[in-house]
């Protein structure tokens, strides 16, 4: 497949509709290909031929496709805010003391990797790091995290689910397994049911691939929001974050995903995809038909699509470097 050139207006990308159409058209087919989550009953409702995308630049250009407008639940995106925040407001070293930044291979919700000689988690990105984080989020609490949520999104409608909240609760055997057993190596100190309500809630926040655009959008410019030009998130934090999603957030498909794609991206069984172009632009999916990682099928096609044809992938300098000396 060749590469497009790509277009540039005053010195970043040209996304339009038609372009976006493209890559939604180019996934689509291989929705079949995957299944709703349906280990959280209330998500088996989800329509699995919603496909939508919403793009936002930092020059200002706003773009959607398809079902853009949905609202589905964060879920394991909520990680990328829930560490943002925790690293905010306890600093790097009380997160990466109880954390570790390293890819684990193994399955989001994976009791393995946290066995008997392995004190803490792998990463902030997989369940058992989050519900660490969570641990430092306790006196923040959710009313606190979901304003702040709406603002990291620019999104005041972003609301707590109540339906899929109580829904995974109900079925929360894994997550309260993996926080005891946090519990019981003095990782997670708090209360463990206090700290997976607020992790679950946090997972249960109805977004839109434009709430994930958004928040794309300010870690792709460094924390400062560029159309009001406010620093939002520190300069320190956003690099962190974003390397952690680039190594992490995708689960144990990361390393296929940042061949193929090459975006820091951080992934919901909810069906959303975040992804941060750097410097350039963010981009929100939904697309709830997931392949067997967890990972939204479609949406991972459409990325990969505007990736090569608009040449986003973050080491593409690479591929560009024909120079000789
Ligand atoms: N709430 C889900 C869980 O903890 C999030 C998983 C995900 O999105 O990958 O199982």
């Amino acid at each position: 497949m060749q590469a497009h050139h790509f277009d540039k207006r005053g010195g970043s990308l040209i996304i339009n509709e038609e372009k976006l159409s493209r890559a939604l058209e180019h996934a689509r087919p291989h929705i079949g290909e995957g299944r709703v989550a349906s280990y959280i009953p209330e998500l088996s409702k989800a329509d699995a031929n919603d496909l939508g995308i919403c793009v936002h630049t930092i020059d200002g250009q706003r773009c959607r496709f398809g079902d853009w407008e949905r609202r589905f639940t964060i879920q394991s995106i909520s990680k990328v805010i829930n560490l943002a925040v925790a690293l905010e407001h306890s600093g790097a070293d009380a997160v990466f003391k109880r954390i570790r930044m390293e890819p684990s291979g193994a399955a989001f919700n994976s009791m393995q990797r946290i066995s008997d000689n392995e004190d803490v988690p792998f990463n902030p990105m997989v369940n058992a790091g989050a519900i660490t984080v969570c641990d430092l989020l306790l006196p923040l609490g959710i009313e606190k995290m979901i304003e702040i949520s709406q603002k990291l999104c620019m999104d005041e409608d972003i609301t707590l689910n109540e339906e899929v909240f109580e829904s995974e609760w109900a079925n929360s055997a894994r997550n309260h397994s993996l926080a005891y057993l946090l519990q019981s190596k003095g990782v997670v100190r708090g209360n463990v049911e206090e700290v997976l309500r607020l992790y679950t809630q946090m997972c249960s926040l109805n977004v839109t691939a434009e709430s994930l655009a958004s928040l794309a959008l300010l870690l792709a410019n460094g924390g400062v929001h560029p159309e009001t030009g406010r620093r939002i998130l520190e300069e320190d934090v956003v690099k962190t974050v974003v390397t952690v999603m680039l190594t992490c957030g995708m689960y144990d498909g990361s390393g296929e995903f940042a061949v193929r794609v090459g975006l820091p991206s951080k992934s919901g069984v909810g069906g959303g995809i975040l992804s941060v172009v750097p410097g350039e632009m963010g981009i929100g999916v939904y697309g709830p038909s997931l392949d067997e990682k967890g990972n939204s099928i479609a949406g991972q096609k459409a990325l990969e699509f505007l990736s090569h044809h608009e040449r986003l992938h973050i080491l593409d300098r690479c591929a560009d470097g024909r120079k000789t000396f």
